[in-house]
């Protein structure tokens, strides 16, 4: 349980967020010209090798800090509402926390998305530190198997301290697809999130070759028993994944390179983790042209996309401003390092 104290600043801190994100929803539907939401890889390296994922390695390098401050201020510039740091195992990366800190000091949203696997008292009350405002860990499965290690086993005494010493949000997502075996897990670890006091969420995942299978009846209910459980999380408005369980397309505009920056350890702009390689121009150079361009371009991957934050991002514009399909931009790096899933 966590102290009163801890209590109170989790209070103010979740009102000030609020406030915040309220005020970015706000300057979201006045105008098209910013980015809602990028993801940052601060670290493509990773201390799992989750069977289903293509988002790691096991050898690189940290990106440099003065790099990652280069990269985060550029996005300020942009006018950016929230910056994800994602991965790899962005924990990995030795200054994270002076990155936290230039993403609030840019007057931006800060969140971080882990496999929990570093998370201990001290390394939470320095998330706290610098400025964190939420967090979100995916838990595969109650126990480890030979697709994933991120269980709920090995990660409930994690979750515990999150729960003692966060100040910071906490969501909690599982998965049903993808290999995931005991699919019935879902369930269990989204209770137990809910259990310890933060929202839970339930994503479909692609398997390893980024490919989308279609659920088993199974997986389809206990998919429709999780979103029942998602009901106090801001992730609720997620009704596309509905047609993805039942295998049907989404008829929408993915706005990936607009409103959406998926941002690489080489500090390149792609549409997101699953089409690396459009419009793969460097951050540093990207421009309100930039886009602009893409925000009316029409990707031809939306119909059967999973990438289920890029979805609630272009909620925001759905009902504005057509696409149409445009020529690619030139990739700035060779085709044979960039990962495109048709
Ligand atoms: S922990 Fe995350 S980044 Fe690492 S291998 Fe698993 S899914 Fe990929
Ligand atoms: S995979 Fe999804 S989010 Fe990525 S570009 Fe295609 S439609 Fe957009």
């Amino acid at each position: 349980m966590p102290s009163v104290l801890t209590s109170l600043r989790r209070q103010a801190k979740a009102l000030n967020r609020n406030l915040r994100g309220m005020k970015a929803v706000a300057r979201a539907l006045a105008s098209t010209d910013h980015p809602l939401l990028a993801h940052i890889i601060p670290m493509r390296r990773c201390n799992l090798a989750c069977t289903y994922c293509n988002e790691f390695d096991d050898f690189s390098k940290p990106v440099p800090t003065e790099e990652m401050y280069r990269r985060i201020d550029k996005l300020g510039a942009l006018g950016t509402s929230v910056v994800t740091i994602s991965g790899g195992e962005p924990l990995m990366h030795p200054e994270l926390d002076d990155v936290i800190h230039r993403i609030r000091a840019n007057g931006m949203i800060a969140g971080l998305i882990t496999n929990g696997y570093l998370l201990v008292p001290e390394r939470i009350q320095r998330l706290n530190r610098a400025g964190l405002e939420w967090l979100q860990i995916s838990i595969d499965n109650v126990n480890p198997d030979e697709v994933s290690k991120k269980s709920l086993k090995v990660l409930d005494k994690k979750l515990q301290l999150l729960a003692e010493h966060a100040d910071f949000h906490v969501n909690i997502n599982s998965v049903v697809g993808g290999g995931i075996i005991h699919p019935q897990d879902a369930l269990v670890i989204g209770r137990r999130a809910v259990e310890l006091g933060f929202t839970s969420t339930v994503g479909i995942i692609h398997d390893g070759d980024g490919q989308l299978q279609p659920l088993s009846g199974e997986e389809r209910r206990i998919y429709h028993e999780m979103k029942a459980l998602e009901k106090r999380s801001f992730t609720r408005v997620n009704a596309f994944q509905d047609n993805i369980a039942q295998g049907l397309p989404n008829d929408w505009r993915c706005r990936a390179g607009a409103r959406y920056l998926y941002i690489c350890e080489n500090g390149l702009v792609h549409y997101c983790s699953q089409q690396r390689g459009y419009p793969a121009v460097p951050l540093a150079t990207y421009t309100r042209e930039d886009l602009r361009r893409e925000y009316v371009t029409e990707k031809s991957c939306a119909p059967h996309c999973t990438v289920s934050c890029v979805h609630q991002v272009s909620i925001f514009d759905s009902w504005r401003a057509p696409q149409h399909s445009a020529p690619p931009v030139p990739a700035a790096v060779p085709a044979d390092e960039l990962v495109q899933i048709k």
